[in-house]
């Protein structure tokens, strides 16, 4: 879609604003967009009037910051406490770090925003999040469900239930497959399918970790050896907790895995959290050890979010690194994001790792991963995770959109 002919004939906007030059900029853009009707308010007493007169009039709220009287972190919490269900895009002239700030409270508090933008607003900033109110972002699965139990994860272990899907990882360049990542999930009679973060932490208390993890590695190397058969040389990146790193049989155990799936060993990745790693330090190396020499690629995962990183690239042998999607979601438009973002893919490039974004959930997301030079590109906007026999048809579709 472009500019001149975006529309949003069924969006209802209330834009909060007490300059009256800015609102008037603003207000015009947002009438060239062709939106069903745009309201204004000249500060936050005034949107919250309009807003308790007619709680479902406003699909959008768009509001400023810094406002005498009631300001836009004011008007978060009134939002709040009637549990409204408006996007919210903030656009504000504060400095980056609390224009941040200000979207992960009003994240915090339950609200859905769309977009954080500095002002003065940029048409095409705008528009792009617009794009985002009407396809709100859904996880793909529930990632917290109360009281599941050890029992009950014991029982889906025996009968099968342990599922594990893909979720592609492309060349941001050509846009071709490159590997994928192996991501577990539960199929629980009474919540459906149930993501990871919900029961891995109970896997990992429990015990059931190291069967948990070995369901993953051979359904996935047995997934990738069918997809070769059809002609589709992929690389699987399996997620592994640091506890299962040590257990000294582990090289060994994926190196006759590889050999009975016909696999080279390098189209093989696992991925650790950095913040989990090196429990036991001596026994920890010996296996990562084993497990580059044997040329299994090795992948620090969230990277940016843990301790004392840094000092871990330089001492372990990870020769990949994968950017968190905390510093990728929105980075186009967050300065501090995009310098991190930029700082580690030269940190990696230097240290002649590979690097990978994961969260390039937009459009502009995937444009900004593009500059960068990254080896991989991972997200929803790529492709959301999904059954092994699914892949040949989304790859089908992907080389249609590109
Ligand atoms: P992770 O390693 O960071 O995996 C990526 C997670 O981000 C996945 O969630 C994926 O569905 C989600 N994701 C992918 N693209 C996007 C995007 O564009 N935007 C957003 N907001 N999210 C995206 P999932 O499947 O719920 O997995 C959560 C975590 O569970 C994983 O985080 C990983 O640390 C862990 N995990 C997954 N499978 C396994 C496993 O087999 N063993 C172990 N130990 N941990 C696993
Ligand atoms: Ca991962
Ligand atoms: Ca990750």
């Amino acid at each position: 879609m472009t500019l001149e002919q975006s529309e949003f004939p069924k969006l209802s906007a209330l834009l909060v604003e007490d300059e009256a030059y800015s609102r008037m900029v603003m207000a015009r853009i947002l009438g060239k967009f062709g939106l069903k009707a745009v309201a204004a308010a000249a500060n936050g007493r005034e949107a919250m009037r309009m807003i308790d007169a007619a709680p479902d009039a406003f699909d959008l709220i768009i509001t400023d910051l810094q406002m005498p009287d009631v300001d836009g972190i004011e008007l978060f919490r009134h939002l709040r406490d009637r549990n409204a269900n408006t996007a919210l895009i903030l656009a504000s002239g504060v400095d980056e770090k609390l224009l941040r700030m200000s979207r992960n409270l009003a994240k915090a508090q339950g609200l859905r925003v769309v977009g954080a933008l500095k002002k003065p607003v940029s048409s095409k900033d705008l528009m792009i999040a617009l794009q985002n109110v009407d396809r709100p972002l859904e996880p793909e699965i529930p990632s917290f469900v109360n009281d599941l139990s050890e029992a009950e994860l014991q029982e889906a272990i025996r009968n099968e239930k342990i599922q594990v899907h893909y979720q592609p990882k492309v060349n941001p360049q050509t846009g071709s497959l490159m590997s994928v990542e192996a991501l577990v999930r539960w199929d629980h009679p009474l919540h459906g399918l149930v993501g990871p973060d919900a029961f891995i932490p109970l896997a990992e208390t429990s015990g059931l970790i190291d069967r948990l993890t070995d369901i993953v590695v051979d359904r996935s190397l047995k997934q990738a050896m069918l997809w070769r058969k059809n002609g589709i040389d992929v690389g699987v990146a399996i997620n592994f907790s640091a506890p299962s790193l040590t257990e000294l049989a582990l090289p060994d155990k994926i190196m006759a895995l590889a050999r009975s799936y016909g696999l080279p060993p390098a189209s093989i990745t696992l991925e650790v959290t950095e913040s989990s790693m090196m429990h036991d330090a001596v026994s920890g190396l010996d296996v990562l050890g084993r497990l580059r020499m044997n040329e299994i690629g090795l992948s620090i995962d969230d990277f940016g979010t843990g301790y004392s990183s840094l000092q871990k690239l330089r001492d372990l042998p990870f020769n990949e690194l994968k950017i968190d999607r905390s510093f990728i979601i929105g980075a186009r438009e967050d300065r501090d994001a995009r310098a991190i973002v930029e700082a580690s893919v030269q940190l990696g490039k230097i240290m002649e790792m590979r690097i990978v974004a994961e969260g390039v959930e937009t459009k502009a997301d995937w444009e900004f991963i593009r500059t960068l030079g990254c080896d991989e590109a991972q997200g929803w906007f790529i492709a959301r995770s999904m059954p092994g026999d699914a892949l040949l048809e989304w790859l089908r579709d992907w080389h249609k959109t590109l």
